[in-house]
């Protein structure tokens, strides 16, 4: 069994790793990096374009991420975080595309205004209340608001023909909301990193097991899946970036932060249309709320995609239930993760989440004309043969330890690091790729604190202009980070 020496090893080749590569890289040009992916492609799981919605999650069109209070007010403060978060992406990308390591931003990112859309007089009372609110302060002062059906047509079209109306109906637009295709982004990414000699990227390997040395370093097990051969890798940090992957990889690993966690598995599915008669009348994102019962992930949203440079609409997710942690994994994931630490909790979420499996056995069951039905409340006029079903990728969504012990579902994502920073791993979904950047921001914080003061904080300031300062309370900040961003990655032109 042949042995290597890395200095990072990077498990998992999606949106996470990819940042966190290109951060480290651009950090200190000197660090040997090996990224292992099991696929023969890099990107090919939750971040490939089709196996995600694309959107670039702001808090702008997503009712979730601010929920209704029992009085009927409004709550913004997490829809205020994620839109900081993205902010913090959009200046990595922006840096990356004028320094060459990025292409063309056309290339992974386009405008797309984010809409949201209710019907119903709770629910426009709701809606106003939140662009009140939201549009108050200086992260959404852009946002615009209307009742109005003819402006309403305007902005959707396909949504408001056919529609009743009497009904009575409300949006939110954002103008410079963006489409990403994380796909192209991560490929990208990983391509601009293999110009470096210290990088190394290893298709078709798979990451098994793990040894903590008395040195604090890693002896990583690889298998190269094609000729079946292993070999160890040793690494002084390495980074569990294989999304589905990561909560297995975790408790191999046997770190005492990796107790307790568990995992539920939610796969997605589509409807897609690529008729361009009826492509070209949507260019948009529009969110409305989820239906009761279901869970955040499932709010309904029909949206315009530019994947490799092709136009389509997509509608969903359809949420449905599965024994896999990833698309291309084993239906005994599931069973396979759990152990005696997670037991309990695992138990505990699946008694009290009854509804939650019965929501996803029932989608899964759904026929085309029940989708389609369901396509109907965001295009009214649609017809069935113009829409196909595609899956989606998997979420394994966090389950986790309370503090008395007990169960409890997440629907967050949530970085996990040992105490000698050695090793960190990414669990969760969502808000997901749109915060790749502020996530590999806080590993780099969490297991490299060293390093960050001896310099690595400077030069992260270079990349990221407000890293160190709040963009949430600083509106002068926001102002001149924004307009640079939009301008150098061409959204709201
Ligand atoms: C239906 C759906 C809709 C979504 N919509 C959005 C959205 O609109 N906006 C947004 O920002 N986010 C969205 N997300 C979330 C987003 O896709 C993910 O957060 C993001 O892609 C995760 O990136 P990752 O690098 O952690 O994982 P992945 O992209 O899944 O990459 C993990 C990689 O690790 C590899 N791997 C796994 N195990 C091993 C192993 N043992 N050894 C080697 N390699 C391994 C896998 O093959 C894979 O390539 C969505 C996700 C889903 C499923």
């Amino acid at each position: 069994m042949t042995t290597e020496k890395v200095d990072v090893l990077l498990v998992g080749g999606g949106a996470m790793s990819a940042t966190l590569g290109t951060l480290l890289n651009r950090l200190d040009p000197s660090l040997k990096i090996t990224l292992v992916e099991r696929l023969d492609h890099v990107a090919h799981e939750s971040t490939d374009g089709w196996n995600n919605a694309g959107t670039g999650h702001a808090g702008y069109c997503e009712l979730n991420y601010t929920p209704q209070t029992a009085d009927g007010d409004v709550e913004i403060d997490r829809a205020l975080s994620i839109n900081a978060n993205f902010e913090i992406s959009l200046q990595l990308w922006s840096y990356l595309v004028r320094q060459g390591g990025l292409p063309e931003p056309e290339n992974f990112i386009n405008t797309t205004p984010h809409m949201s859309f209710v019907w119903g007089e709770d629910n426009v009372a709701f809606l106003r209340r939140r662009h009140e609110k939201l549009s108050a302060h200086h992260l959404f002062k852009e946002m615009e608001y209307s009742e109005d059906p003819a402006v309403l047509n305007e902005w959707m079209p396909l949504v408001m023909e056919g529609r009743d109306p009497d009904e009575k109906v409300a949006a939110t637009r954002i103008s410079h909301g963006p489409d990403v295709d994380f796909g192209s982004l991560a490929r990208n990414m990983v391509k601009s990193l293999q110009e470096s000699d210290n990088f190394n990227l290893l298709l078709s390997h798979e990451v098994n097991d793990f040894d903590h040395a008395k040195d604090g370093s890693w002896h990583v097990r690889v298998k190269d899946r094609t000729s079946g051969k292993s070999k160890t890798i040793h690494a002084d940090f390495v980074f569990l970036g294989a999304g589905g992957g990561a909560l297995p990889l975790l408790q191999e690993s046997g770190i005492d932060e990796a107790d307790g966690y568990g995992g539920f598995p939610v796969s997605g599915m589509w409807l897609v249309c690529k008729d361009p008669a009826i492509v070209a009348r949507h260019s948009a994102k529009v969110y409305g709320k989820a239906a009761i019962g279901a869970p955040p992930m499932s709010v309904p949203h029909l949206d315009t995609r530019i994947i490799n440079g092709e136009p389509a609409l997509l509608f969903g997710p359809f949420a449905g239930f599965t024994m896999k942690f990833l698309k291309s994994g084993s239906k005994l994931d599931l069973l396979k993760s759990v152990s005696v630490s997670n037991l309990m909790p695992m138990v505990d979420v699946g008694f009290n989440n009854m509804d939650l499996t019965k929501y996803l056995i029932s989608e899964v069951r759904q026929s085309h004309k029940e989708r389609v039905s369901t396509l109907r409340d965001y295009f009214p006029d649609c017809k069935a043969d113009d829409w196909t079903l595609a899956r989606a990728g998997q979420r394994v969504q966090i389950i986790k330890k309370d503090g008395s012990g007990r169960g409890k579902l997440e629907f967050g994502t949530e970085l996990v690091a040992a105490k000698d920073g050695s090793l960190a791993a990414l669990l969760g979904a969502s808000p997901g790729a749109s915060v790749a950047v502020q996530a590999m921001i806080e590993v780099l914080e969490r297991c490299f604190p060293e390093k960050m003061a001896a310099g690595w904080d400077k030069r992260l300031k270079e990349m990221i202009p407000s890293y160190g300062e709040s963009l949430k309370t600083d509106a002068a900040l926001l102002e001149r980070v924004r307009s640079d961003v939009l301008d150098t990655l061409k959204i709201g032109e």
